[in-house]
């Protein structure tokens, strides 16, 4: 059984990979998202330990990128936070199953064992909100049937919002989900983007759902059923 560990922080990273060599496994390890991707594109695993927070490329578009391009293999997300919509977030992208940081050796291997045992099984899902849809896995986005043409920033902004099903936003959110937690350029860049977005998906359609509350951050409205 191969086994590839993306995991940025080094000492966690050659723990889990010692661990695993113990138990049977090889392991594999990269310390960014590029690197996961280029691994997993490049190799055949049983399963990937994915953490969510990476440089460059972070956990949720490793996933989306891999699922897009049809790579089914089993990936169980590494969660920083406790808060319950990362994890919702990570099960939407395409992760099969996750666990949340800090978590003991045993744990993860008892989920990672779960997940061997189910094997590869294909589960793209679509983010619906009114009439957008969103398809993590391809990347196509339609508004009332009409594609969008959107950038891979765009893209994961929009995707982002719709995942907060109507909640709000704060801009710092936007930055750390969207960007990195490392982002340290300027923070209106969120502001940029988000205009950008609703040229592209609100305006066309004669719509505003993409909402500005001053002082606390962004939402996109949710129609009423
Ligand atoms: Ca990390």
């Amino acid at each position: 059984m191969r086994i590839l560990v993306v995991e940025d922080e080094k000492r966690l990273a050659a723990s889990l990979q010692a661990g695993l060599q113990a138990e049977g496994f090889a392991v594999d390890t990269a310390h960014d998202g590029e690197e996961g991707l280029w691994y997993a594109r490049e190799h055949d695993y049983d399963a990937i330990l994915l953490d969510l927070m990476l440089p460059r490329v972070n956990g949720y578009e490793v996933c989306a990128t891999l699922r897009a391009e049809e790579n089914w293999t089993p990936i169980l997300m590494l969660t920083a936070r406790a808060g319950e919509s990362d994890q919702v977030e990570a099960l939407d992208t395409g992760a099969d199953d996750y666990v949340t940081k800090p978590f003991s050796f045993q744990v993860l291997l008892a989920r990672l064992r779960s997940l061997l045992r189910r094997g590869v099984r294909e589960r793209p899902t679509l983010l619906t909100v009114g009439d957008l849809v969103l398809d993590p896995a391809t990347r196509m986005v339609t508004r009332n049937g009409t594609e969008l043409s959107l950038t891979s920033r765009e893209h994961s902004l929009l995707e982002f919002l719709m995942r907060r099903d109507g909640q709000v936003v704060t801009k710092s959110d936007i930055l750390a989900n969207v960007w990195d937690y490392a982002f340290e350029g300027d923070p209106n860049i969120v502001e940029v983007y988000v205009g950008r977005l609703r040229r592209k998906v609100d305006r066309p359609f004669g719509r505003s759902d993409i909402e500005t509350l001053r002082g606390s951050g962004y939402r996109l409205r949710v129609p009423d059923a």
